[in-house]
């Protein structure tokens, strides 16, 4: 194999062959194709794209780049969730507690930031001590014994999109559809799971802006699904703010525990809710949605669904009562209105941005996050404001990353008279 030429011919717009793609992308694994090639071939793919058959092809050498979890022996329904990104996002930390209460196996593999989104796995290691990276046998115990477990991609377990996944989220390669479903598809299937619901997100805040650019995905995803016979659901959930009132790491971990105790702003459960009522109906436990989700309130309501998330953080090593103890954020900036009216839109991919500068997402290996930091929104679309009233409020341990981060922000609320409520599931 010649790399160049293989950059080339995608670059040109051709497909390449399965031999040509195992080669490649097997080839960075072992560290004969450098971060440089890789960088260039995944912005050929992301300009050229990938006929639907590569993608399969690009699915299974990502899946074979490490081993599979078996949980043929369970007699449980081995299922999981998955989102295509945005910010605020926590709706993982919520959702899989609460299945494993009703009867679901989830051993869920989830990723760090990404691009300007927050990353489930970055959010979790804000509780001390929380372990994301087991062995697979650890991994499979603390599934078996508590139900759920949430880990990180490792060198056992899809070593290619863990490589992969840093390098496109530095350099500018993450919106690219095929790339999205080697990345998600590999990790899900590599799970073990016999079901998956994906959520995919669309709106100024997702990777997919467009409706039409979301439908293409879910379709592709919905393929693969099938292809490697998991029963995929797809959803598709509007990210033109963010979700809950939260974003940023540790914030985010507390507001999912506010969730968890049945306290949790409406947005974030109720999306919660649709994807946990699909994942229960298509186990066949319940046999409609309406069932499925009176029974996952009930695990929140009556504080199960809690006690499950204690349990699992233990395992995995984790203290929720160091969680505020360690994270409280040293300095805040109180953002405030410029004019009277209606929020009318908020620049959702900006405002994640703005989270990665304050180190809530890494910018290259080795660097440190700020766990304490995060944005609080007061105020969301359709919200009416006064002129100088707080919309939202910046915080975290550099204040002059907060006072740069407030300068950043302010612009990214459009304020006007006229507000027209879009839905939120699409
Ligand atoms: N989530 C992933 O795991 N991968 C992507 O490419 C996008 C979202």
């Amino acid at each position: 194999m010649i790399a160049s030429n293989l950059i080339s011919k995608k670059r040109d717009g051709k497909s390449l062959s399965k031999s040509e793609l195992s080669s490649f992308f097997n080839g960075y694994l072992n560290g004969e194709i450098t971060d440089a090639q890789m960088s260039a071939m995944l912005m050929a793919i992301y300009f050229k794209g990938m006929s639907e058959d590569e993608t399969f092809i690009l699915v299974e050498i990502m899946l074979n780049s490490g081993s599979k979890i078996d949980f043929s022996h369970t007699k449980r329904y081995v299922a999981d969730k998955h989102s295509t990104g945005g910010v605020g996002d926590k709706v993982s930390i919520i959702l899989a507690p609460t299945l494993a209460c009703l009867g679901i196996k989830v051993p869920m593999i989830a990723g760090r930031g990404l691009g300007y989104t927050g990353g489930t796995i970055d959010k979790l290691e804000s509780i001390p001590g929380f372990n994301t990276s087991p062995n697979l046998d650890q991994f499979k115990r603390w599934v078996n014994k508590c139900g759920y477990a949430i880990i990180s991609q490792t060198n056992e377990i899809c070593p290619a999109d863990k490589k992969i996944y840093s390098l496109r989220s530095k350099t500018a390669t993450i919106p690219s559809i095929p790339l999205i479903c080697g990345s998600i598809m590999s990790k899900k299937i590599a799970e073990g799971i016999s079901g998956l619901v994906l959520d995919i997100k669309v709106g100024n805040g997702a990777f997919m802006k467009t409706k039409e650019q979301g439908a293409q995905l879910g379709k592709w995803l919905k393929n693969i699904g099938k292809a490697f016979s998991v029963s995929t659901d797809v959803i598709y959930t509007s990210m033109n703010q963010p979700l809950g009132r939260f974003s940023g790491l540790a914030c985010e971990v507390q507001e999912a525990i506010d969730c968890l105790k049945g306290d949790g702003p409406d947005d974030l459960i109720k999306i919660t809710l649709e994807l946990g009522a699909h994942i229960l109906v298509q186990s066949k436990i319940y046999s409609d949605k309406n069932s499925a989700s009176n029974a996952f309130m009930e695990a929140i309501d009556s504080g199960k669904a809690f006690e499950k998330f204690q349990q699992s953080v233990n395992i995995q090593g984790g203290s929720i009562d160091k969680l505020k103890l360690k994270t409280v954020p040293k300095y805040q900036n109180i953002l405030k209105a410029r004019r009277d009216g209606l929020i009318t839109k908020i620049d959702t991919e900006s405002s994640g941005w703005c989270l990665v500068q304050m180190g809530c997402v890494a910018q290259k290996l080795g660097d440190e996050l700020d766990y304490s930091a995060g944005i609080e929104f007061y105020k969301k679309l359709g919200d009416v404001v006064n002129s100088d009233e707080p919309v939202a409020r910046i915080f975290g341990s550099s204040k002059r990353k907060i006072d740069n981060a407030e300068k950043f922000l302010k612009p990214m609320f459009t304020i006007s008279s006229e507000y027209k409520p879009s839905p939120l599931i699409l």
